[in-house]
């Protein structure tokens, strides 16, 4: 049996990117879907979760939703940085029930949340447009008839590439962590590692969650290297190099797996009836694999705009336009400049590492975390480049520098 309904708009995918979709459109008034394929918003957990304080209170999401960290060490073969501010500024969210928090605030505003529901092909009208969306759940196959479709499906970006929009991605990361109980850790410092025996194309990492729970886990870059993440984390865990060394006892509790595009932002992010947001969009910043709060505030914008369109009475691609337009205007040379310096540390060799490292301890902490966020807003690359007489310095935010001023100069800015 086919079961049939009509929303505005249909969400495919309820993770970060498509809960506040929703929510931005629902609270306009329209009439909302979400669809996710699991049993319960945040199941599986693709994410380690580490995101910036200053965006949660600007996204509402509660403090005893994360651990907040303010000293930031990093490890090369043969150096080691530690970086320290007196106020926390990083925290690392408890990934389901942050998700959860979303999905309440969209319920809230008006949103239908189908779990356990996986959207399965597309639906077009009489005039080969985009009309809906075809799924199937444990009961019975249901069909969606929708004005507009907002396609947050992550990774996988079903409805764009169902439509012919877009392909698979080509660069992308691929993470494997285990949380995990641990004897001795500080809970307001997280570790990164770089390095061939951490990652051959990435990097290990250990956040805190508190109370001695962490994430520990290996991000490996694609098509770069053929290493498998898992596997790769399996043999830190055994070899225990510094500082998965200083732990104690790690008992896994929760093992964790995901994808993350890694091209920047999809040349096209709308057509007629159809937004891409989030991981479908290329909505992350690539350097540091971190893409929770573009999915949020890109997909509050995506949901508003939507939603406008859906009241306006035109979902065509010429009505969506504003989303894709700030959105680019907002987010190309970031990430493209992201990508730049990821192109340099993906060439770095042991030894160059090392001094890598070196670099990055020149930085104070806050151009540190300009730098780890890709925060590069011309302002901020121009006075690290000023302020560092060093050649090495000069030489990254030079390269910064000039990625971004290419995307102005293409997009006419
Ligand atoms: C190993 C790893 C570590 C990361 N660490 C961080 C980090 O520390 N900080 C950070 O900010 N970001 C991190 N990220 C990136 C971050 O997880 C993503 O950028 C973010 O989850 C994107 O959100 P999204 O809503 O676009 O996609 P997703 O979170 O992937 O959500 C997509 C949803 O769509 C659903 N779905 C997919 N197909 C269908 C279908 N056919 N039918 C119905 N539902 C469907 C899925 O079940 C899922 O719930 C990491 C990513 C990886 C892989």
């Amino acid at each position: 049996m086919t079961k049939n309904y009509d929303f505005d708009i249909v969400v495919v995918g309820g993770g970060p990117a498509g809960l506040s979709a929703a929510w931005g459109a629902a609270r306009k008034g329209v009439s909302v879907a979400v669809i996710e394929r699991e049993e319960a918003i945040g199941q599986s957990v693709r994410t380690s979760g580490v995101t910036w304080i200053e965006n949660t209170k600007s996204i509402g999401i509660p403090d005893y939703y994360y651990n907040k960290i303010k000293s930031y060490a990093f490890y090369s073969p043969n150096n080691y940085v530690l970086k320290s501010s007196s106020e926390p500024h990083a925290a690392v969210l408890d990934v389901r029930k942050t998700y959860q928090f979303l999905a309440y605030q969209a319920a809230n505003a008006g949103t239908d949340i189908f779990l356990k529901t996986s959207v399965t092909d597309t639906l077009t009208n009489e005039k080969k447009k985009l009309a809906g969306i075809k799924a199937s759940s444990m009961k019975e196959d249901l069909i969606f008839h929708s004005k507009l479709i907002i396609d947050a499906s992550g990774f996988y970006s079903i409805v764009g590439k169902s439509v012919g929009m877009v392909s698979q991605w080509r660069r992308f990361g691929a993470g494997a962590e285990y949380e995990a109980y641990v004897d001795k850790i500080e809970n307001d410092t997280w570790h990164l590692m770089v390095g061939n025996k951490y990652s051959p194309a990435g990097y290990a990492w250990i956040f805190p969650l508190g109370n001695n729970k962490v994430r520990i886990g290996v991000g490996i870059g694609k098509p770069e290297s053929q290493v498998d993440a898992t596997q790769r984390l399996l043999e830190l865990l055994e070899s225990k190099p510094k500082p998965i060394n200083q732990l104690g006892r790690i008992v896994p509790i929760e093992f964790h797996y995901g994808l993350i595009p890694n091209e920047g932002l999809r040349n096209s992010l709308i057509t007629d009836n159809l937004i891409l947001v989030g991981d479908s969009a290329g909505q992350a910043n690539p350097l540091v694999l971190e893409g929770i709060r573009y999915a949020i505030e890109f997909g509050r914008r995506a949901g508003a705009i939507g939603a406008d369109a859906v009241i306006s009475g035109d979902t065509s691609k010429e009505s969506l336009k504003p989303y894709e337009d700030s959105t680019k205007k907002d987010l190309s040379s970031k990430l493209s400049a992201a990508i730049k310096v990821q192109y340099r540390w993906l060439g770095l060799n042991d030894t160059e590492w090392d001094k890598e490292l070196d670099i990055i301890n020149e930085l104070s902490v806050e151009e540190f975390l300009d730098f780890i966020k890709a925060d590069f807003g011309l302002a901020n690359v121009l006075r690290i480049a000023a302020h560092h007489p060093k050649l090495a310095i000069r030489q990254l935010f030079d390269m910064i520098k000039n990625a971004r001023n290419s995307i102005n100069n293409l997009q006419g800015n």
